[in-house]
């Protein structure tokens, strides 16, 4: 490499070893930059909230509130830390599996997980949230095994907060009426896939990678007024990595998307 500094005076045989180095010190530099992003992000994403809630505690306390109007004000407190309170529980989540990739943490990746089994969990815990807008959510079985389940081999709960991710997400940015279907299977390979397909707004094309990087939003202020944080989707990338997974999102016909997991072993 002769444009490296160093390049004129370098013994021949190092310089693989210096480009090497280099490449090292770009993929740490990109890190640090990450890392700076992430904590400058998570701090501006708690101090909204931060700000909404001491500002009405304030008034609250110093006794400035009408009567009539404290209760409405203890709501939006309640609000902002419950949104709080989320985006802290899936700061936590990230961080577990940001640990379990650099195997700091013991996580059992062995065990025998039942795709069909997580996937009824999962709408059962949402089907209030679904009722109440009038949204459907359907479960579908296909190419089964003899019992007419699908089985991978990694961690229950992780797999559990991915699907669970990913069907709120269906439910959120879905119309109201509109259907979630949850499909479970093994494709022409044999590889276990889970299938969520909404009839949302859709993802455009170009964010469809973006999507993942935490924080993102398509809409900010469509996230904001369904509570979402920008976590979730990353939430489910690294816990599909983890799992030697791949996400992908396509269009649903005739609208929203459809987010498939598909188990590479
Ligand atoms: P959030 O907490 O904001 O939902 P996510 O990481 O789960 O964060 O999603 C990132 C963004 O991707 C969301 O803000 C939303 O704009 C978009 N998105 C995620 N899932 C869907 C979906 N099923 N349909 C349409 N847009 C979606």
């Amino acid at each position: 490499d002769l444009d490296h500094p160093h390049g004129a005076n370098v013994p021949e045989e190092l310089v693989p070893l210096i480009n090497r180095l280099d490449e090292q010190r770009k993929r740490l530099d990109a890190q640090v930059a990450e890392r700076r992003r992430f904590t400058g992000n998570v701090s501006h994403e708690l101090k909204t909230p931060l700000t909404v809630v001491s500002g009405y505690a304030e008034i609250i306390e110093r006794g400035i509130a009408r009567p009539e109007d404290v209760k409405q004000f203890a709501g939006h407190i309640y609000e902002e830390a419950q949104h709080m309170k989320s985006m802290v529980d899936e700061l936590l989540t990230l961080s577990r599996l940001d640990d379990a990739e650099a195997e700091d943490m013991r996580i059992d990746m062995d065990q025998s997980v039942s795709l069909v089994e997580v996937a009824r969990n999962v709408s059962v815990r949402l089907a209030s949230a679904a009722r109440r807008r009038g949204i459907t959510v359907g479960l579908n079985v296909f190419e089964g095994d003899g019992s007419g389940d699908v089985k991978v081999v990694g961690n229950a709960r992780i797999i559990e907060e991915m699907l669970r991710n990913l069907m709120e997400n269906a439910i959120r940015y879905n119309v109201d009426g509109g259907k979630v279907d949850v499909c479970v299977g093994r494709n022409a390979q044999g590889l276990a896939f889970v299938r969520v397909a909404d009839t949302g707004m859709g993802i455009p094309e170009d964010m469809r990678e973006k999507v993942f990087e935490r924080f993102f939003c398509v809409d900010e202020s469509r996230s904001k007024e369904t509570g979402g944080s920008g976590l979730g989707l990353a939430i489910v990338k690294h816990a599909a990595q983890l799992h030697g997974a791949s996400v992908s999102i396509s269009e649903n016909k005739p609208r929203g998307s459809v987010f498939e997991v598909l188990f590479q072993r």
